[in-house]
Protein backbone atom coordinates (compact mmCIF):
# COMPACT_ATOMS: atom_id res chain seq x y z
CA UNK A 1 0.00 0.00 0.00
CA UNK A 2 1.16 3.29 -0.93
CA UNK A 3 2.07 5.71 2.13
CA UNK A 4 0.21 8.63 3.13
CA UNK A 5 2.67 11.26 1.64
CA UNK A 6 1.40 13.64 4.65
CA UNK A 7 3.11 10.86 7.16
CA UNK A 8 6.70 11.47 5.42
CA UNK A 9 9.24 13.02 7.08
CA UNK A 10 10.99 15.87 4.28
CA UNK A 11 14.12 15.25 3.13
CA UNK A 12 16.95 17.04 4.32
CA UNK A 13 18.44 18.59 1.76
CA UNK A 14 21.55 19.74 3.58
CA UNK A 15 22.98 16.26 3.96
CA UNK A 16 21.26 14.90 0.83
CA UNK A 17 23.64 17.02 -1.24
CA UNK A 18 26.88 16.60 0.54
CA UNK A 19 26.01 13.08 -0.82
CA UNK A 20 26.81 14.21 -4.61
CA UNK A 21 30.23 15.53 -5.06
CA UNK A 22 29.69 17.37 -8.22
CA UNK A 23 26.69 19.92 -6.34
CA UNK A 24 28.93 22.06 -4.56
CA UNK A 25 30.88 22.79 -8.08
CA UNK A 26 31.01 26.33 -9.17
CA UNK A 27 30.01 26.92 -12.95
CA UNK A 28 31.54 30.10 -14.06
CA UNK A 29 32.08 31.22 -10.79
CA UNK A 30 28.37 30.74 -9.61
CA UNK A 31 27.16 27.28 -7.93
CA UNK A 32 25.99 25.16 -10.41
CA UNK A 33 22.22 24.58 -10.08
CA UNK A 34 21.72 21.27 -12.00
CA UNK A 35 18.72 21.39 -13.53
CA UNK A 36 19.43 18.58 -16.34
CA UNK A 37 18.31 16.01 -14.43
CA UNK A 38 16.11 14.18 -17.30
CA UNK A 39 18.79 13.75 -19.47
CA UNK A 40 21.43 12.21 -16.54
CA UNK A 41 21.06 12.34 -13.16
CA UNK A 42 24.44 13.08 -10.80
CA UNK A 43 25.88 10.34 -8.89
CA UNK A 44 25.98 10.21 -4.94
CA UNK A 45 29.12 8.95 -3.23
CA UNK A 46 27.71 5.39 -2.69
CA UNK A 47 27.79 4.91 -6.37
CA UNK A 48 31.23 6.36 -6.95
CA UNK A 49 32.68 4.48 -4.36
CA UNK A 50 30.87 1.23 -5.19
CA UNK A 51 32.56 1.53 -8.61
CA UNK A 52 35.75 2.33 -7.45
CA UNK A 53 36.07 -0.23 -4.55
CA UNK A 54 35.45 -3.05 -7.27
CA UNK A 55 37.74 -1.74 -9.10
CA UNK A 56 40.36 -1.26 -6.01
CA UNK A 57 39.74 -4.67 -4.40
CA UNK A 58 37.78 -6.99 -6.89
CA UNK A 59 37.95 -7.14 -10.55
CA UNK A 60 38.37 -10.10 -12.66
CA UNK A 61 36.11 -11.76 -15.22
CA UNK A 62 32.85 -12.83 -13.80
CA UNK A 63 31.19 -16.29 -13.93
CA UNK A 64 34.41 -18.37 -15.25
CA UNK A 65 37.17 -18.11 -12.74
CA UNK A 66 37.30 -20.40 -9.48
CA UNK A 67 40.08 -18.13 -8.24
CA UNK A 68 38.82 -15.82 -5.67
CA UNK A 69 38.39 -12.56 -7.62
CA UNK A 70 36.32 -13.75 -10.49
CA UNK A 71 33.72 -15.56 -7.38
CA UNK A 72 33.86 -11.75 -5.76
CA UNK A 73 33.40 -10.12 -8.81
CA UNK A 74 30.38 -12.80 -9.38
CA UNK A 75 28.84 -12.03 -6.43
CA UNK A 76 28.89 -8.41 -6.44
CA UNK A 77 27.80 -8.80 -10.16
CA UNK A 78 24.99 -11.28 -9.43
CA UNK A 79 24.25 -8.93 -5.70
CA UNK A 80 23.53 -6.54 -8.24
CA UNK A 81 21.66 -8.34 -10.22
CA UNK A 82 19.41 -9.37 -7.41
CA UNK A 83 19.05 -5.27 -5.64
CA UNK A 84 17.66 -4.60 -9.11
CA UNK A 85 15.09 -7.90 -9.16
CA UNK A 86 13.52 -6.69 -6.07
CA UNK A 87 13.47 -2.80 -6.76
CA UNK A 88 11.38 -3.71 -9.69
CA UNK A 89 9.54 -6.47 -7.91
CA UNK A 90 10.17 -8.99 -10.38
CA UNK A 91 9.47 -12.74 -9.74
CA UNK A 92 13.05 -13.72 -10.67
CA UNK A 93 16.69 -12.69 -11.47
CA UNK A 94 16.42 -14.75 -14.55
CA UNK A 95 14.04 -11.96 -16.15
CA UNK A 96 16.74 -9.12 -14.98
CA UNK A 97 18.72 -8.55 -18.41
CA UNK A 98 21.91 -6.66 -17.75
CA UNK A 99 22.15 -4.24 -20.80
CA UNK A 100 23.74 -0.75 -22.11
CA UNK A 101 20.61 1.28 -21.02
CA UNK A 102 16.96 1.95 -21.92
CA UNK A 103 17.84 2.11 -26.08
CA UNK A 104 19.61 -1.62 -26.44
CA UNK A 105 16.87 -3.06 -24.16
CA UNK A 106 14.48 -1.73 -26.49
CA UNK A 107 16.04 -2.57 -29.93
CA UNK A 108 17.08 -6.21 -27.62
CA UNK A 109 13.61 -7.11 -27.65
CA UNK A 110 12.61 -5.24 -31.35
CA UNK A 111 15.03 -7.93 -32.84
CA UNK A 112 14.78 -11.08 -30.50
CA UNK A 113 10.93 -10.69 -29.52
CA UNK A 114 9.91 -9.29 -33.00
CA UNK A 115 11.82 -9.77 -36.49
CA UNK A 116 11.37 -13.45 -36.09
CA UNK A 117 8.21 -13.76 -35.13
CA UNK A 118 6.11 -10.39 -36.82
CA UNK A 119 4.99 -10.82 -40.80
CA UNK A 120 3.72 -7.93 -43.55
CA UNK A 121 0.00 -6.58 -42.34
CA UNK A 122 1.08 -6.89 -38.64
CA UNK A 123 1.26 -3.75 -36.68
CA UNK A 124 2.93 -2.68 -33.46
CA UNK A 125 1.58 0.40 -31.80
CA UNK A 126 3.11 3.13 -30.30
CA UNK A 127 2.12 6.83 -29.04
CA UNK A 128 3.00 10.66 -29.83
CA UNK A 129 5.20 11.28 -27.46
CA UNK A 130 7.79 8.76 -27.73
CA UNK A 131 11.84 9.25 -27.48
CA UNK A 132 13.36 8.16 -30.69
CA UNK A 133 14.62 5.41 -28.66
CA UNK A 134 11.18 4.16 -28.67
CA UNK A 135 10.57 5.03 -32.43
CA UNK A 136 13.20 3.97 -34.21
CA UNK A 137 13.73 0.21 -33.78
CA UNK A 138 10.12 -0.16 -34.09
CA UNK A 139 10.50 1.38 -37.81
CA UNK A 140 13.25 -0.55 -38.28
CA UNK A 141 11.74 -4.06 -37.26
CA UNK A 142 8.60 -2.36 -39.67
CA UNK A 143 11.29 -2.33 -42.63
CA UNK A 144 12.95 -5.83 -41.60
CA UNK A 145 9.49 -7.38 -41.45
CA UNK A 146 6.68 -5.56 -43.42
CA UNK A 147 4.64 -4.68 -40.26
CA UNK A 148 3.45 -1.40 -39.74
CA UNK A 149 3.81 1.39 -37.27
CA UNK A 150 0.92 2.73 -35.28
CA UNK A 151 0.50 5.90 -33.43
CA UNK A 152 -1.87 6.99 -30.45
CA UNK A 153 -2.38 10.77 -30.91
CA UNK A 154 -2.22 13.16 -27.91
CA UNK A 155 -4.02 16.47 -27.22
CA UNK A 156 -2.84 20.14 -26.61
CA UNK A 157 -1.83 19.37 -22.79
CA UNK A 158 0.04 16.21 -24.21
CA UNK A 159 -2.26 13.61 -22.75
CA UNK A 160 -2.44 10.03 -24.70
CA UNK A 161 -5.89 9.54 -25.75
CA UNK A 162 -6.79 6.40 -24.13
CA UNK A 163 -9.82 5.60 -26.52
CA UNK A 164 -7.92 6.62 -29.93
CA UNK A 165 -5.61 3.81 -28.50
CA UNK A 166 -8.42 1.70 -27.69
CA UNK A 167 -9.70 2.10 -31.32
CA UNK A 168 -6.24 1.10 -32.51
CA UNK A 169 -6.12 -1.87 -30.84
CA UNK A 170 -6.91 -4.44 -33.23
CA UNK A 171 -6.59 -8.22 -34.71
CA UNK A 172 -3.05 -7.47 -36.32
CA UNK A 173 -1.93 -5.42 -33.25
CA UNK A 174 1.30 -7.64 -31.94
CA UNK A 175 3.00 -5.20 -29.92
CA UNK A 176 2.32 -2.25 -27.46
CA UNK A 177 5.11 -0.02 -26.31
CA UNK A 178 4.92 3.31 -24.50
CA UNK A 179 6.78 5.40 -22.47
CA UNK A 180 5.67 5.44 -18.88
CA UNK A 181 6.86 9.23 -18.31
CA UNK A 182 7.77 11.19 -21.32
CA UNK A 183 11.02 12.93 -21.03
CA UNK A 184 9.68 16.03 -22.93
CA UNK A 185 6.79 16.80 -21.39
CA UNK A 186 6.53 15.02 -18.67
CA UNK A 187 3.54 13.20 -19.12
CA UNK A 188 3.01 10.21 -16.63
CA UNK A 189 0.71 7.76 -18.72
CA UNK A 190 -1.61 5.44 -16.89
CA UNK A 191 0.53 2.59 -18.03
CA UNK A 192 -1.32 -0.01 -15.99
CA UNK A 193 -4.22 0.73 -17.58
CA UNK A 194 -2.57 1.03 -20.94
CA UNK A 195 -0.93 -2.39 -20.59
CA UNK A 196 -4.40 -4.01 -19.22
CA UNK A 197 -6.33 -3.32 -22.44
CA UNK A 198 -3.46 -5.02 -24.47
CA UNK A 199 -3.33 -7.76 -22.55
CA UNK A 200 -6.55 -8.48 -22.45
CA UNK A 201 -6.39 -9.02 -26.29
CA UNK A 202 -3.13 -10.89 -25.99
CA UNK A 203 -0.95 -8.34 -27.10
CA UNK A 204 2.59 -8.07 -26.03
CA UNK A 205 3.60 -5.17 -24.49
CA UNK A 206 6.80 -2.96 -23.66
CA UNK A 207 6.94 -0.03 -21.33
CA UNK A 208 9.87 2.55 -21.74
CA UNK A 209 10.84 3.28 -18.54
CA UNK A 210 13.84 5.87 -18.51
CA UNK A 211 11.70 8.34 -17.18
CA UNK A 212 9.42 6.95 -14.70
CA UNK A 213 12.23 4.99 -12.08
CA UNK A 214 13.66 7.95 -10.83
CA UNK A 215 10.56 9.45 -9.73
CA UNK A 216 8.28 6.69 -8.39
CA UNK A 217 7.81 3.29 -7.20
CA UNK A 218 7.34 0.64 -10.51
CA UNK A 219 6.19 -2.54 -9.71
CA UNK A 220 6.17 -4.91 -12.49
CA UNK A 221 3.57 -7.22 -10.87
CA UNK A 222 1.21 -4.61 -10.71
CA UNK A 223 2.01 -3.21 -14.48
CA UNK A 224 1.67 -6.56 -15.60
CA UNK A 225 4.09 -5.53 -18.84
CA UNK A 226 6.06 -8.28 -20.76
CA UNK A 227 8.92 -5.73 -21.08
CA UNK A 228 10.00 -2.91 -19.18
CA UNK A 229 13.26 -0.97 -20.07
CA UNK A 230 15.70 1.88 -18.16
CA UNK A 231 18.90 3.35 -17.85
CA UNK A 232 21.15 3.70 -14.82
CA UNK A 233 22.63 7.07 -15.91
CA UNK A 234 18.85 8.51 -15.31
CA UNK A 235 18.79 6.41 -11.58
CA UNK A 236 21.91 8.07 -10.26
CA UNK A 237 23.87 5.27 -11.57
CA UNK A 238 26.42 4.88 -14.15
CA UNK A 239 26.32 5.62 -17.83
CA UNK A 240 27.17 2.25 -20.07
CA UNK A 241 24.55 0.26 -18.00
CA UNK A 242 20.63 0.05 -17.92
CA UNK A 243 18.14 -3.07 -17.60
CA UNK A 244 15.96 -5.03 -19.48
CA UNK A 245 13.22 -6.63 -17.40
CA UNK A 246 11.46 -9.72 -19.44
CA UNK A 247 8.79 -12.03 -18.43
CA UNK A 248 10.49 -15.05 -18.16
CA UNK A 249 7.78 -17.07 -20.40
CA UNK A 250 8.61 -14.07 -23.25
CA UNK A 251 11.96 -14.36 -22.90
CA UNK A 252 12.48 -18.54 -22.67
CA UNK A 253 10.77 -18.21 -25.94
CA UNK A 254 13.00 -15.63 -27.67
CA UNK A 255 16.50 -16.51 -29.34
CA UNK A 256 19.64 -14.43 -28.25
CA UNK A 257 19.89 -11.09 -29.80
CA UNK A 258 24.02 -11.19 -29.63
CA UNK A 259 26.27 -13.97 -30.04
CA UNK A 260 29.47 -14.84 -28.33
CA UNK A 261 30.81 -15.38 -24.76
CA UNK A 262 29.09 -16.30 -21.68
CA UNK A 263 25.77 -16.29 -23.76
CA UNK A 264 26.51 -20.28 -24.24
CA UNK A 265 26.30 -23.38 -22.65
CA UNK A 266 28.40 -25.45 -25.36
CA UNK A 267 29.88 -24.81 -28.47
CA UNK A 268 30.87 -27.10 -31.97
CA UNK A 269 31.38 -26.14 -34.99
CA UNK A 270 28.27 -28.12 -36.16
CA UNK A 271 25.81 -26.46 -33.20
CA UNK A 272 26.05 -23.88 -30.35
CA UNK A 273 23.38 -24.41 -27.12
CA UNK A 274 22.81 -21.44 -25.22
CA UNK A 275 22.82 -20.12 -21.55
CA UNK A 276 20.24 -19.96 -19.22
CA UNK A 277 18.21 -16.81 -18.40
CA UNK A 278 19.01 -14.30 -18.63
CA UNK A 279 22.78 -14.83 -19.96
CA UNK A 280 21.28 -15.72 -22.83
CA UNK A 281 20.57 -12.06 -23.85
CA UNK A 282 24.56 -11.08 -21.71
CA UNK A 283 27.27 -11.97 -24.52
CA UNK A 284 30.36 -10.93 -23.83
CA UNK A 285 32.25 -9.35 -21.04
CA UNK A 286 29.30 -7.37 -19.01
CA UNK A 287 29.82 -4.19 -17.59
CA UNK A 288 30.59 -5.17 -14.42
CA UNK A 289 31.38 -2.10 -12.36
CA UNK A 290 28.21 -0.25 -14.10
CA UNK A 291 26.05 -3.25 -12.39
CA UNK A 292 27.39 -2.86 -8.91
CA UNK A 293 27.36 0.80 -9.20
CA UNK A 294 23.85 0.83 -10.53
CA UNK A 295 22.65 -1.76 -7.45
CA UNK A 296 24.72 0.49 -5.01
CA UNK A 297 22.31 3.51 -6.90
CA UNK A 298 19.00 1.37 -6.04
CA UNK A 299 20.24 1.00 -2.60
CA UNK A 300 20.48 5.26 -2.01
CA UNK A 301 17.45 5.71 -3.65
CA UNK A 302 15.35 3.06 -1.70
CA UNK A 303 17.33 4.33 1.53
CA UNK A 304 15.62 7.62 0.84
CA UNK A 305 12.66 6.00 0.13
CA UNK A 306 10.83 6.87 -3.72
CA UNK A 307 7.68 8.27 -1.90
CA UNK A 308 9.72 10.35 -0.32
CA UNK A 309 11.26 11.36 -3.28
CA UNK A 310 8.18 11.91 -5.07
CA UNK A 311 6.64 14.41 -2.45
CA UNK A 312 9.57 16.14 -3.04
CA UNK A 313 9.81 16.57 -6.58
CA UNK A 314 5.82 17.46 -6.54
CA UNK A 315 6.54 20.16 -4.64
CA UNK A 316 9.62 21.36 -6.98
CA UNK A 317 7.12 20.67 -9.81
CA UNK A 318 4.35 22.93 -8.32
CA UNK A 319 6.65 25.60 -7.13
CA UNK A 320 8.08 25.16 -10.78
CA UNK A 321 5.45 25.97 -12.62
CA UNK A 322 3.71 28.57 -10.76
CA UNK A 323 6.63 30.81 -11.03
CA UNK A 324 7.64 29.51 -14.67
CA UNK A 325 4.17 30.28 -15.61
CA UNK A 326 4.14 33.64 -14.34
CA UNK A 327 6.73 35.17 -16.05
CA UNK A 328 5.71 37.01 -19.82
CA UNK A 329 5.68 35.37 -22.78
CA UNK A 330 6.80 31.86 -21.36
CA UNK A 331 4.87 29.16 -22.72
CA UNK A 332 5.37 25.48 -20.86
CA UNK A 333 4.75 22.77 -23.37
CA UNK A 334 3.13 19.71 -21.57
CA UNK A 335 0.49 20.47 -19.17
CA UNK A 336 -1.09 16.88 -18.62
CA UNK A 337 -2.77 16.89 -14.79
CA UNK A 338 -0.09 13.72 -14.06
CA UNK A 339 3.15 15.05 -14.83
CA UNK A 340 7.01 13.65 -13.28
CA UNK A 341 9.48 16.76 -12.10
CA UNK A 342 10.31 18.55 -15.42
CA UNK A 343 9.07 21.67 -17.10
CA UNK A 344 9.54 22.14 -20.99
CA UNK A 345 8.97 25.85 -22.36
CA UNK A 346 9.56 28.37 -25.10
CA UNK A 347 10.41 31.78 -24.46
CA UNK A 348 8.34 34.10 -27.14
CA UNK A 349 11.40 35.90 -28.88
CA UNK A 350 13.81 33.73 -27.53
CA UNK A 351 15.79 30.93 -29.43
CA UNK A 352 15.86 28.05 -26.90
CA UNK A 353 19.68 27.21 -27.21
CA UNK A 354 20.24 31.08 -26.63
CA UNK A 355 18.31 30.43 -23.16
CA UNK A 356 20.72 27.59 -22.53
CA UNK A 357 23.51 29.85 -23.26
CA UNK A 358 22.59 32.84 -21.34
CA UNK A 359 21.23 30.45 -18.06
CA UNK A 360 24.74 28.05 -18.59
CA UNK A 361 26.84 31.71 -17.93
CA UNK A 362 24.93 32.35 -14.33
CA UNK A 363 25.68 28.36 -13.50
CA UNK A 364 22.21 26.88 -14.34
CA UNK A 365 22.51 23.93 -16.43
CA UNK A 366 19.14 23.12 -18.31
CA UNK A 367 18.70 21.08 -21.62
CA UNK A 368 17.91 22.77 -25.07
CA UNK A 369 16.43 21.15 -28.14
CA UNK A 370 14.00 18.50 -29.12
CA UNK A 371 14.88 15.80 -26.65
CA UNK A 372 15.35 12.81 -28.87
CA UNK A 373 11.20 13.25 -29.13
CA UNK A 374 11.02 15.30 -32.74
CA UNK A 375 7.43 14.50 -33.26
CA UNK A 376 6.22 16.17 -30.29
CA UNK A 377 8.30 19.24 -31.53
CA UNK A 378 6.48 18.84 -34.59
CA UNK A 379 2.97 18.50 -32.62
CA UNK A 380 3.82 21.60 -30.87
CA UNK A 381 4.83 23.52 -33.99
CA UNK A 382 8.31 24.46 -32.33
CA UNK A 383 11.55 23.61 -33.31
CA UNK A 384 12.75 23.17 -29.60
CA UNK A 385 12.21 23.65 -26.17
CA UNK A 386 13.84 24.69 -23.15
CA UNK A 387 13.62 21.92 -20.18
CA UNK A 388 14.10 22.34 -16.75
CA UNK A 389 14.10 18.74 -14.88
CA UNK A 390 14.13 17.47 -11.35
CA UNK A 391 16.10 15.68 -9.16
CA UNK A 392 15.38 15.40 -5.26
CA UNK A 393 18.12 17.00 -4.19
CA UNK A 394 17.20 20.29 -6.27
CA UNK A 395 15.65 22.93 -4.20
CA UNK A 396 13.23 25.78 -4.48
CA UNK A 397 16.50 28.20 -4.46
CA UNK A 398 17.41 26.83 -7.58
CA UNK A 399 14.00 27.07 -9.38
CA UNK A 400 14.18 30.62 -7.72
CA UNK A 401 18.00 30.99 -9.65
CA UNK A 402 16.46 29.66 -13.04
CA UNK A 403 13.37 32.18 -12.95
CA UNK A 404 15.87 35.13 -12.18
CA UNK A 405 17.75 34.50 -14.89
CA UNK A 406 15.09 33.55 -17.61
CA UNK A 407 14.64 37.55 -16.43
CA UNK A 408 17.98 38.45 -17.37
CA UNK A 409 17.75 36.55 -20.52
CA UNK A 410 14.60 38.40 -21.34
CA UNK A 411 16.14 42.02 -20.57
CA UNK A 412 19.03 40.41 -22.72
CA UNK A 413 16.76 39.47 -25.74
CA UNK A 414 13.60 39.31 -25.22
N1 LIG B 1 13.43 6.79 -23.38
C1 LIG B 1 13.24 7.94 -22.74
C2 LIG B 1 11.86 8.35 -22.33
C3 LIG B 1 14.33 8.76 -22.47
O1 LIG B 1 14.15 9.93 -21.83
C4 LIG B 1 15.61 8.36 -22.87
C5 LIG B 1 16.79 9.24 -22.66
O2 LIG B 1 16.68 10.43 -22.58
C6 LIG B 1 15.75 7.14 -23.53
C7 LIG B 1 14.64 6.37 -23.76
C8 LIG B 1 17.09 6.65 -23.98
O3 LIG B 1 17.90 6.35 -22.89
P1 LIG B 1 19.43 5.98 -23.09
O4 LIG B 1 20.02 7.05 -23.95
O5 LIG B 1 19.98 5.96 -21.71
O6 LIG B 1 19.46 4.63 -23.74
Amino acid sequence: MAADPSTLAPLDLTRIRQDFPILSRQIRGRPLAYLDNGASAQRPRAVIEAESDYYQQHHANVHRGVHTLSQEATDLFEGAREKIRRFLNAASPREIVFVRGTTEAINLVAQSWGRPRLVPGDEIVITWLEHHANIVPWQQLCEQTGAALKVVPIDQRGVVDFDAYLAMLGPRTRMVAIAHVSNALGTVLPVEQFIAAARERGITTLVDGAQAVPHQRVDMQSIGCDFYAFSGHKLYGPTGIGVLYGREAELSAMPPWQGGGDMILTVSFERTTYNALPYKFEAGTPNIAGAIGLGAAVDYVEGIGLERIARHEADLLAYATERLGAIPGLLIIGTAPEKASLVSFVVEGIHPHDLGTILDAEGIAIRTGHHCAMPVMDFFGVPATARASFAFYNTRAEIDALVASLGHAREMLG
